[in-house]
């Protein structure tokens, strides 16, 4: 009997596999087109995947995967205009040192550098700043390849509607095949980590989001320890000891966290020992470095993440209703709570849509049940206004993140108008937005 050998696909964090009938790896604009077309014939699904980095079913498939991989690469740079032009398939880390070599770097970027450029902009990815936006919000423009076949080119004054609606697109829109980026002359930074405590903090927070080019914290629950972050601007020469630098991060949050992970997933109630040690053992740290250094972090503990977006005002309230469910539930959480502060923008399904924002995020070992935890920690960050990053776990459906959107009728006509059939949705995506 002839079978077809379905193909195999996880993501990063491993909560999510699919076999897709078919992967296909497009070399060029036009062979993702003929991919598209061909579908759009024989009336089929495709679903286009970044690097796996989210931790939702958004890539999930049976029906025919399309991976960037082969579309990667810097197709050209304006120094003058401070913009670049990549492939989208381009994974970030490739993006900054290509970048790099040419005396740039890119404004803002979160903690990890592994995922595609399109994949990371697809879902609102962020860093932490509140003079800088998302990674979305740094594209001037990019190309479309829709449900039909066209390539079609959106920024601020080509169908700007489209670029308002394509920049956070959860890849429903169409394919983004390639991207321009704000980018700005290669800088260096002035890496500062700092042991504290929570209360310190949040009496200071609006100084040091205010004073510092990139502020962020982590709160270690059960505790009243923090590590916080601050990164700013310097022309000092580079001084970034390597061996600190693996002992911090290779062998203090990776190897020894693993170790204590590794105890945590295996014995329930070690969790409140276990979420004392991390929060003492946080250490201290200065370097200095070019900025794409220093934002980027190894991450080989696998876990599953929660983020929600909430309005900056009120950020300070409900972390502290946060601190107090923690301490009253006990929960099984040794993770800390990571704290980041962006600006708002205009990009209709981003979570920072329309205002200044505080990111909470929320950890469990990949191998530890996420609720109640991350369930009523949800609740309270709805209270807020919530609305949850993309490529992280949440429970929200149509029917309430609609009202959370001002913007979600008019995506949605738009998205419509350009995939009739659906052809680039899953079951998932199809779920979250009601369609
Ligand atoms: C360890 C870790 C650390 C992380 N740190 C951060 C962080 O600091 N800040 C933050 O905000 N997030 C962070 N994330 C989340 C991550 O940035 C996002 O989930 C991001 O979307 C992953 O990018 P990816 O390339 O892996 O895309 P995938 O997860 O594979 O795909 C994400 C979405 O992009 C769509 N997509 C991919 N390519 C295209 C395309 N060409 N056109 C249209 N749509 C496309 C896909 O269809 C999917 O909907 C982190 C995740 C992990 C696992």
């Amino acid at each position: 009997m002839a079978y077809q050998k379905l193909a195999f696909w996880q993501n990063w964090a491993r909560n999510v596999q699919c076999s897709p009938s078919k992967i296909e790896h497009p070399e060029t604009e036009q062979a993702l087109v003929d991919i598209i077309k061909d579908a759009g014939a024989s009336n089929k699904r495709v679903r286009v995947a970044g690097n796996g980095h989210s931790f939702t079913e958004l890539d999930s498939t049976k029906d025919t995967m399309i991976l960037l991989d082969q579309l990667q690469g810097l197709i050209s740079l304006d120094a003058h205009k401070s913009q670049a032009t990549a492939w989208a398939g381009t994974s970030i880390n490739n993006l900054n040192r290509l970048l790099f070599e040419k005396g740039c770097n890119i404004v803002n970027l979160g903690d990890i550098d592994v995922q595609s450029i399109a994949g990371a902009t697809a879902t609102g990815t962020h860093g932490t700043g509140l003079r800088f936006g998302n990674v979305s919000s740094q594209m001037s423009s990019f190309t479309l390849a829709t449900a039909s076949g066209e390539l079609i080119d959106c920024s601020k004054d080509k169908n700007p509607e489209l670029f308002n609606a394509g920049r956070v697109s959860l890849g429903s829109l169409g394919i983004v095949t390639k991207m321009t980026l704000d980018v700005v002359p290669a800088y260096k930074l002035e890496y500062v980590a700092k042991k504290a405590k929570l209360s310190e903090t949040l009496d200071r927070l609006d100084e040091y989001i205010a004073n510092n080019r990139n502020f962020e914290f982590y709160w270690f629950p059960y505790t009243n320890i923090v590590q916080n972050k601050f990164s700013n601007e310097t022309d000092a020469p580079v001084k970034d000891n390597q061996m600190m630098r693996y002992i911090n991060q290779h062998i203090m949050e990776n190897g020894f966290f693993g170790l204590l992970c590794n105890i945590g997933s295996n014995i329930n109630n070690s969790y409140l020992p276990l979420a004392k040690i991390i929060g003492f053992g946080a250490t201290s740290e200065r370097k200095i470095n070019h900025s794409h250094l220093v934002f980027a972090t190894p991450r080989n503990v696998r876990f599953k993440e929660m983020e929600y977006n909430i309005p900056i005002e009120n950020f300070k309230e409900a972390m502290q209703r946060i601190v107090s469910k923690i301490h009253k539930e006990h929960y099984r959480v040794y993770f800390p709570v990571e704290c980041r502060f962006v600006k708002g923008d205009d990009i209709w399904m981003s979570p920072s849509y329309g205002r200044d924002s505080a990111y909470l995020a929320f950890h469990v070992d990949s191998r530890t049940p996420h609720n109640p935890y991350f369930k009523d920690i949800e609740n309270i960050l709805m209270e807020y206004g919530g609305r949850p990053h993309w490529g992280k776990m949440h429970s929200r459906k149509a029917d309430t993140l609609a009202t959370a959107y001002p913007m979600w009728e008019q995506f949605h006509e738009i998205r419509k108008k350009l995939d009739p059939n659906g052809m680039f949705m899953n079951d998932y995506v199809k779920e979250i937005f009601g369609a």
